[in-house]
């Protein structure tokens, strides 16, 4: 009894030994200092990597950017066990992997990312036209944000700060074959903001006379070649107040700089605003944009880290933060993060070239999206287009790197179909419905909160009788 008491204690030891001796190896084996990037035929990749610490009571995140080769040393991590997550847009995978942190012992990991849809080949180029930098109240340098641009998947951006084109001929020096850096500036009236997407010179944001004033300014954008975009235009304070002046070409339905908390007003009152307009008979094309202050996402890491003291400094932030379901909303907002192009605008162009993203913009040749891809054809037409006839024949492709949830067809601003989707992928699906009464469509895509997209609308014309 004794000596049988003792050998299972010896064998318990033993195992012990050979346990620990297994999570060693496997920490010397994984200890990661640097992180190398590529796509699945080993091309490098950039990339944006976070390492997510268990934290309390929320992760603690902390992000880093590759160089334009796909490298990404991870000077200034903490040390120790942490989930590493690497992104590079909607149109690829999100790889995570637990690994244990040390940058000053660890060994560079590669890490290979699948892309999920090739979007180039069906035309569709991404963009991002609405981002800061340290040419107004952004915190990072133009060259940073465009660098950082294309760690993010985007193909074009517009730097557009408050009032100043001064970051445009540095934000341009970070161009490159496959990213285009465009100028643009924020006219920050007092009456609401408006981005001009294209411009060089500096368009005054003085709105003493009203509605003149924005006249003049739409003017004097349209004058340099250049789009006016009615910005986050549900905000309040920041909101347009002049619906009566349209010379405006496009509005900015989805805002990545206005959080749920805002998002109660924004990021759903701007679509319901765009709807109202459409059902007005008007014909309004559609961007989203980041709205990027911080590539690093301080604003909602501050937040996760602090909830309380985030209240207390944004005094909005507390509106929802006393919601009941704050869990559901806060935090996967938060831990998915607002970085440079979390919001964008995906345009089918011909070349990517200023002149190009101008007319697509114009012409609503696209999509708008925080997350999802939506690619559908309305009666063989890409969106922005008329169409006619007593039924609208949809095709479309949906993808959600964080899962699909379902597409709904909105008519006339009413949800008229849906198709419940599981899953990661849904290609070539189909859908009709009854547009005899209708007068415009739009197809909308679902994926774990809070991913949205919704094409331009088609615009029904006159049926022939
Ligand atoms: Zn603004
Ligand atoms: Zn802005």
């Amino acid at each position: 009894m004794h000596l049988r008491r003792n050998s299972l204690l010896s064998l318990v030891a033993a195992i012990a030994v050979v346990l620990s001796a297994c999570v060693t190896g496997a920490q010397a084996q994984e200890a990661v200092a640097a992180v190398q990037v590529v796509a699945e035929d080993g091309a490098p990749l950039p990339a944006r990597v976070q390492l997510i610490w268990p934290g309390d009571p929320y992760p603690d995140i902390q992000v880093f950017f590759t160089d334009s080769h796909g490298l990404c040393p991870l000077t200034g991590a903490r040390t120790g066990q942490a989930d590493l997550q690497v992104n590079h847009g909607p149109a690829w995978s999100i790889e995570r992997l637990q690994v244990s942190v040390d940058p000053a012992k660890g060994r560079k990991r590669l890490v290979t990312l699948k892309r999920l849809y090739d979007l180039h080949a069906h035309g569709y180029y991404q963009g991002d036209c609405h981002m800061h930098s340290t040419s107004s109240d952004g915190r990072q340098k133009p060259a940073e944000v465009s660098s950082h641009c294309r760690c993010e998947g985007l193909d074009f951006a517009f730097l557009t700060d408050h009032e100043s084109v001064a970051g445009h001929d540095e934000y341009k020096t970070q161009a490159a074959p496959d990213f285009l850096p465009l100028g643009g500036q924020e006219v920050t009236t007092k009456q609401g903001h408006i981005l001009a997407l294209g411009v060089t010179e500096v368009v005054s944001p003085d709105v003493s006379n009203g509605a003149d004033d924005m006249r003049r300014i739409f003017r004097q954008i349209r004058e340099q070649n250049a789009l006016s975009v009615v910005a986050h235009p549900c905000v309040p304070t920041m909101s347009y107040v002049h619906w009566d002046v349209e010379d405006y070409d496009a509005v900015e339905i989805l805002n990545g700089s206005a959080p749920p908390y805002m998002g109660l007003f924004d990021l759903v009152q701007a679509r319901l605003k765009w709807h109202a307009l459409l059902n007005e008979g008007k014909r309004v094309p559609v961007i989203g944009n980041s709205d990027n202050h911080d590539n690093y996402n301080s604003f909602a890491l501050d937040a996760l880290r602090d909830p309380q003291g985030a209240v207390k400094r944004d005094r909005r932030l507390g509106i929802l933060w006393n919601l009941p379901n704050r869990d559901e909303i806060i935090v996967p907002w938060g831990t998915k993060g607002l970085f440079l192009g979390t919001y964008r605008t995906c345009l089918k162009l011909d070349d990517l070239s200023q002149a190009g993203v101008l007319a697509a913009i114009k012409a609503g040749c696209g999509f708008v999206t925080n997350g999802p891809i939506i690619l559908a054809t309305v009666n063989g037409t890409d969106p922005g287009s008329e169409i006619s006839g007593q039924t609208a024949h949809i095709q479309f492709d949906a993808i959600c790197n964080r899962g699909l949830e379902r597409v709904t067809v909105v008519v006339d601003g009413k949800p008229a179909e849906t198709v419940d989707l599981d899953g990661t992928e849904a290609l070539g699906q189909e859908l009709t419905v009854d547009i005899s009464e209708a007068h415009w469509l739009t197809v909308e895509c679902y994926g774990t909160w809070p991913d949205f997209a919704t094409t331009n609308a088609w615009y029904v014309g006159q049926t022939e009788q």
